[in-house]
């Protein structure tokens, strides 16, 4: 018998008039994900079946794991011999090895030529395995072993328990989103669970050297390089913010300066998901965590951009955040102790109700639109992918 990976689809399976592409996008993210091994991928409505050489199996699995869209990752059997007398030794030979004291067999007889129904498999295999195995017994309910047998046109599978998936949709099969991401811990979070709804990011981070170092910037490609395992590869965008920030700062009363300069983060963000198709942005808002994340300030903030701004943690409590920051290995970036650029020019007593009537009159005192412009025009992106072949391209 050969080794074969076999997934169950997730949520996906629930949306009917598009299944067909959800499944296709699943198996195009997984063949981006194996291309450095050999591989064949078949799907039907139902499972996919990956076929990879044994030595390759673990770590096949391992990027499975980082999948979105497969809630269970099995790793199964296949024979070419459909003999029924064949099928029962190769089943008794697998399950031997295995500790189990109830069981239940679950045939899927998608080739319908084939001379015995499921539920005769079902009972023929389950007899056999009661008459060659000591104390054991059948638990059609809440069995500790599923056996799973499916007969195919020319092979048949066996499966047992799987390991779980991530679940959630296939990336990139609800569109693009911008992920503002800081160095922080919360817009990586954000992020991630943004892809996890089936939307492929682009991430965007404002630097304003010299007031933030090379080391801020490392750390925010780290944090892509980590979120690029969920999503095949991040493009990300590094808009220079200094010029904005300084003006914004010697121009503009203290209350206000995280209100200006986050309005003008949303602007640039906006303009540069908008050239890139993506159709939302995303960040690491929660509401209340800071002055600028109270209600009121994140409408004075929003109302500069149409674009809708999903902020997928903004109703978490910071634990909740951190707790999903550890198991998705973001935490331990995001506490390395360098400056973020909010972080240089954080005032004192920071507006918490702002009036937008009074930003506008703020901007006015500064050229932004020029400024945007030219921060715009000078940015960087950079693609980071899983193999790490990062390179500086300038993008105009
Ligand atoms: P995080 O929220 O990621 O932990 P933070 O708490 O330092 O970082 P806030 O000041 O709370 O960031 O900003 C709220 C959100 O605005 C961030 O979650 C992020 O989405 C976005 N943001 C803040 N600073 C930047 C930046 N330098 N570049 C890109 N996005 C940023
Ligand atoms: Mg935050």
């Amino acid at each position: 018998m050969e080794k074969i990976i076999i997934l169950k689809y997730g949520e996906l399976s629930t949306k009917k008039e598009n299944i067909n592409y959800f499944i296709k996008t699943l198996k195009n993210n997984i063949s981006k994900l194996l291309e450095d091994i050999n591989n064949q991928i078949y799907y039907d409505f139902g499972r996919m079946y990956i076929y990879v050489n044994e030595k390759d199996i673990e770590f096949t699995i391992n990027r499975l794991k980082n999948v979105f869209g497969i809630l269970e990752i099995i790793v199964g059997y296949k024979s070419n011999d459909l003999n029924i007398e064949n099928i029962k030794a190769n089943v008794l030979s697998l399950v031997k090895e295995k500790d189990f004291r109830t069981f239940k067999v679950k045939t899927k007889r998608s080739n319908k030529k084939y001379p015995i129904n499921s539920m005769e498999v079902n009972n023929i295999i389950g007899g056999y395995l009661l008459k060659n195995i000591s104390d054991i017994k059948v638990d059609v309910h809440n069995p500790e072993l599923l056996i799973e047998i499916e007969i195919r046109n020319n092979e048949v599978l066996f499966y047992f328990n799987g390991i779980k998936g991530l679940g959630g949709y296939p990336v990139g099969t609800l569109g693009k989103g911008m992920l503002m991401l800081s160095g922080g811990i919360d817009s990586p979070v954000a992020g991630y669970l943004a892809i996890k709804r089936g939307v492929k990011l682009e991430a965007i981070y404002f630097e304003s050297p010299p007031h933030t170092s090379e080391f801020a910037k490392d750390k925010v490609i780290r944090l892509c390089r980590v979120l690029a395992k969920y999503n095949a590869s991040i493009k990300l965008h590094i808009i220079n913010f200094t010029e904005i920030q300084e003006t914004i700062l010697k121009n503009i009363s203290h209350e206000y300066l995280i209100t200006i300069m986050r309005r003008m983060m949303y602007r640039i963000s906006a303009i540069i998901a908008h050239n890139n198709k993506c159709n939302i942005l995303v960040n690491g808002e929660s509401i209340g965590q800071v002055a600028s994340q109270t209600l009121t300030s994140m409408k004075v903030i929003n109302e500069v951009v149409k674009m809708p701004v999903i902020r997928p943690v903004a109703c978490f409590d910071k634990l909740e955040i951190i707790d999903i920051a550890k198991k998705i290995g973001t935490y331990e970036i995001s506490t390395l102790p360098y400056e973020d650029c909010c972080t240089i020019f954080v005032p004192l007593h920071p507006v918490i109700n702002p009036n937008s009537v009074k930003a506008q009159e703020y901007e006015k005192l500064i050229p932004y639109e020029e400024l945007i412009y030219k921060a715009i025009k000078s940015h960087k992106v950079l693609n980071i992918t899983l193999k790490e072949d990062n390179k500086y391209q300038d993008l105009l």
